[in-house]
């Protein structure tokens, strides 16, 4: 493996201030994959400080969004060309199975080329005529870069999480610190190397690896930086946001889920089944979204229950980058664990575990565990209602809309909700009563880079994606103008 103990900063590839390192561990084998470098607060400052100079006195801003457009494109075919190598740096950094690293790698892509168009139109309507009630006064709205951003994110979509933040602050003609997760770091590194190969200017995108507290927190407290974009759990985005609170930062917040899914008894049950575990067990069931409530109707629970037990049981579980494979380790041994005593709680708490949650009997070594079914959750046990983020998925039955409506909206979080049924009045009509950011009719997870992400409650503060995503690094700017020949006769009658 490569060396990345260096940092991204200026343009340049710097050794931390304090020289620091710290190791990131194939969650496959659990020996360490790479030593990285370990930045603190003195880093950030850097950083932060090259950001602030591109921003105030580099191109980047003043470019035309054709031109940053162009370098967007750069980026995205720099991450096509090298899709095979950076699929694997991934597999072996978070433990995903090859497939899904390769999708998350062209959603990248696609991301860096979404953003680029919507660089490309801000030439034409950066500016909008506002109509004044005055008309001695005309008046434009104009939309200009919020400033210097920094980013923190997690690691479950290492290199998809980056570009949901990289290309729309850089697309906005912001400039950047990125710091990635400790337990993921590589991939960000890379997309370091891209972007600079890509004549993106110095200064405007850095990337700082380290530690939450060494590196995150100093990050999120930095007085040079305007806005702050924070995906991660509820706890750090409450911690983001105090520090952010002090100067009044512009912030956005993706954080955790508990996602309800409710299946009808009118549903394919096959295809039920198939929703379900696609919306749980993907990426290990890493992921914010997951659909890890399932609320089925009476009728057809004991029936889809049996199914999905079947199917769980045939997933196949190992190294990621093993062929079949759909199932791969928890990112870390701290995960593992953790995911390992939501488990233990769920039987403590009167659940009935229909399969899974222990280590598959092939596989003495690696953050491994076969996907959990939990039938009868009860509502107000913790593995209902909070997030456990692995694959562990929690089904009790209901019996009509309205009380399968009330559960899935009583939780804390806000970030999505499912629906199945073969009346699609129905499903509309659910779909609207659900108090979540991002609903799926008939489906579960499907994500797109053109519409809105994001969470209610708290499961976070803004939107990502789409043109939504592009106007979190945006700021609106009125410009009125008097008209009129007349004095203004305040003073001068
Ligand atoms: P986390 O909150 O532990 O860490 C996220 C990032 O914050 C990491 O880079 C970490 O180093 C940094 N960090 C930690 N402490 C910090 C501090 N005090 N100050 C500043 N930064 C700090 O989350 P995680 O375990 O990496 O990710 C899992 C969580 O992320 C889950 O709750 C999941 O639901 C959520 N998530 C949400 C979305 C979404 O779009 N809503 C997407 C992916 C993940």
């Amino acid at each position: 493996m490569k060396s990345y103990d260096q940092l991204f900063i200026n343009g340049r590839w710097v050794a931390p201030v304090k020289g620091g390192v710290f190791e990131t561990v194939d969650p496959s084998n659990e020996t360490v994959l790479a030593k990285v470098a370990a930045a603190t607060a003195e880093d950030i400052d850097l950083a932060v400080k090259a950001a602030r100079c591109a921003f105030d006195n580099g191109p980047w801003p003043r470019m035309s969004g054709a031109e940053r457009g162009a370098v967007l494109r750069r980026i995205a075919k720099g991450i096509r060309d090298r899709l095979p190598e950076l699929a694997e740096i991934e597999v072996r950094d978070n433990g995903k199975p090859l497939p899904e690293a390769l999708w998350d790698l062209g959603d990248a892509a696609g991301c860096f080329e979404f953003y680029a168009g919507l660089a490309e139109q801000l030439d034409e309507n950066a500016e909008q005529p506002v109509t004044l009630s005055d008309d001695r006064f005309s008046s434009v709205a104009r939309k200009e870069p919020v400033g210097v951003a920094g980013a923190i994110i997690p690691w479950n979509f290492p290199m998809l999480m980056a570009a949901w933040k990289i290309a729309p602050a850089l697309a906005a003609g912001c400039t950047m610190v990125l710091k990635p997760s400790e337990l993921t770091p590589l991939s960000a590194l890379e997309l370091a190397d891209i972007a600079s190969k890509a004549d993106l200017p110095p200064g405007v995108l850095n990337v700082v690896t380290g530690l939450g507290k060494d590196a995150g927190a100093p990050l999120s407290e930095h007085t040079g930086i305007d806005k702050l974009a924070f995906t991660g759990s509820v706890p750090t985005g409450s911690r983001i946001m105090q520090a952010a609170a002090r100067d009044i930062k512009n912030i956005s917040l993706e954080l955790g889920g508990k996602s309800p899914f409710v299946v009808f008894d009118d549903s394919d049950v096959e295809a039920a089944v198939e929703w379900i575990m696609f919306g749980i067990f993907w990426n290990q069931g890493e992921v914010c979204s997951a659909t890890s409530r399932v609320l089925v109707q009476r009728g057809i629970y004991e029936r889809l229950l049996e199914r999905l037990e079947q199917e769980t049981r045939k997933i196949t579980i190992g190294n990621g980058l093993d062929e079949g494979v759909m199932l791969g380790p928890l990112v870390s041994r701290g995960q593992y664990e953790k995911v390992l005593e939501a488990v233990a709680r769920g039987k403590e708490e009167g659940a009935r575990l229909v399969t899974g949650g222990n280590r598959p009997a092939n596989l003495n070594k690696g953050y491994f565990m076969e996907p959990v079914v939990f039938a009868d959750v009860p509502e107000d046990s913790w593995i209902w209602r909070e997030e456990i983020f692995g694959p562990v998925v929690c089904i009790r039955p209901f019996d009509d809309e309205a009380d399968a409506v009330r559960s899935a909206n009583d939780s804390r979080f806000g970030l999505a909700a499912a629906v199945m049924s073969g009346d699609l009045e129905r499903c509309e009509r659910v779909a609207r009563a659900f108090r979540a950011g991002i609903v799926w009719i008939n489906c579960s997870q499907p994500t797109f880079t053109e519409a809105p992400w994001g969470g209610y409650k708290q499961s976070g503060i803004g939107r990502e994606l789409g043109e939504w995503g592009l106007n979190n690094y945006l700021e609106t700017k009125q410009i009125t103008r008097y008209e009129s020949e007349k004095p203004w006769g305040w003073y001068i009658k």
